[in-house]
């Protein structure tokens, strides 16, 4: 079988069936109600990229109860809104996603073509595919990652990921309809997040299962994927310093690893270079143990140091933040870990 059949069957199959089982989501129109609100489609969208729908949902709930249009979004201080995003991750998408929505605030609306969309902050070919055919009703081939999967094995693509995502995407052309393309795009989304699942796909339940090529022929082993790299694993040091019930915190540079985000002082490790700097300030340091984190590309292992009744303030611009607040500094995951150790550390230290 080749990736360019088209078959008419598969649209009308998987639309029945979404009709009959689409997961209720907070973002989403189920069949037949009015289309969804483009700011809660793209929110939703931006959200879900790179993060499970489960850890999504308090967080899209928090975002839309606070800012309720992409307009109130717009209006909001940058930092806020990455606080809000503390914890969700890939903290690019939060800067992009203040900066895109001031765009939309300008132009007066969002953009209702594939094309206007991508050129917001943040919205990728894959992203503007998806809110043009959800919000907008537009004919548009939207491929995730539940996408591609469901697509290889439709159409038994041997070819290796990245490689084949030019026939996926071709593939996936040839049975997108014209008509309801915003639900047959969650209909593939729902297919692959529930039915064919990277493991054990439940082919017995699938409406698909008839135009399956790769069906009863180890479906698991599709899409193939190249052999993946290991990561590396960088070494750095965050400093605690608390001074009368608060610790001092500091904003990263806007750009780089978690930028603009509030954190712990640390000494300049990268994605490419373990931290190479010194403290930011001289004092008696103990040591309160490491933190493991892994970003996409690579682990960090930190190391947190911790002084206590620092006088005077560390160099550099920072402020001192109550501890009994701490959570809500907003410090991404990393700091958030670090700062757990450190307070664990407090009593055995002193
Ligand atoms: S028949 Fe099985 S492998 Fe094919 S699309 Fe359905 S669940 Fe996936």
């Amino acid at each position: 079988m080749t990736a360019t059949r088209p078959d008419r069957q598969i649209p009308a199959k998987l639309l029945d069936w979404y009709d009959a089982k689409a997961r209720a989501l907070p973002w989403r129109a189920l069949p037949g109600e009015p289309r969804p609100d483009p700011y809660r489609v793209w929110l939703s969208e931006i959200m879900l990229q790179q993060t499970t729908v489960a850890a999504v949902k308090p967080y899209f709930a928090d975002f839309t109860a606070r800012w309720p249009a992409v307009e109130a979004l717009a209006a909001a201080p940058e930092e806020d809104v990455m606080a809000a995003w503390a914890g969700l991750g890939y903290y690019s998408r939060a800067r992009n996603l203040v900066k895109a929505a001031r765009a939309v605030a300008d132009l007066g609306g969002f953009p209702d073509t594939e094309e206007g969309l991508r050129k917001l902050p943040g919205v990728g070919d894959y992203t503007a595919a998806a809110i043009a055919a959800i919000a907008f009703g537009r004919r548009a081939v939207v491929v995730d990652a539940n996408v591609e999967r469901v697509v290889a094995r439709l159409f038994a693509i041997e070819q290796p990921l990245p490689a084949a995502r030019k026939a996926i995407r071709e593939a996936a052309d040839t049975i997108t309809p014209e008509e309801r393309a915003g639900d047959f795009a969650q209909a593939m989304m729902d297919l692959g997040s529930r039915i064919c699942t990277p493991r054990k796909p439940n082919c017995d339940a699938c409406p698909l299962a008839g135009a399956c090529a790769a069906r009863g022929n180890d479906p698991e082993r599709l899409p193939v994927k190249a052999p993946k790299k290991a990561k590396p694993v960088r070494q750095g040091r965050t400093y605690w310093i608390e001074r009368e019930g608060h610790v001092w915190l500091v904003q990263r540079p806007p750009e780089g690893m978690l930028g603009g985000m509030r954190a712990l002082p640390d000494d300049g490790w990268s994605a490419r270079a373990d931290g190479a700097g010194g403290a930011p300030m001289r004092g008696d340091w103990a040591d309160a143990g490491a933190v493991r984190h892994t970003f996409t590309h690579f682990t960090i292992e930190l190391t947190v140091l911790r002084l206590d009744g620092a006088a005077p303030d560390p160099a550099g611009d920072g402020l001192w933040w109550p501890l009994e607040k701490l959570k809500d500094a907003g410090l991404p995951t990393l700091f958030a870990k670090a700062a757990r150790l450190a307070e664990a550390a407090r009593e055995r230290l002193l």
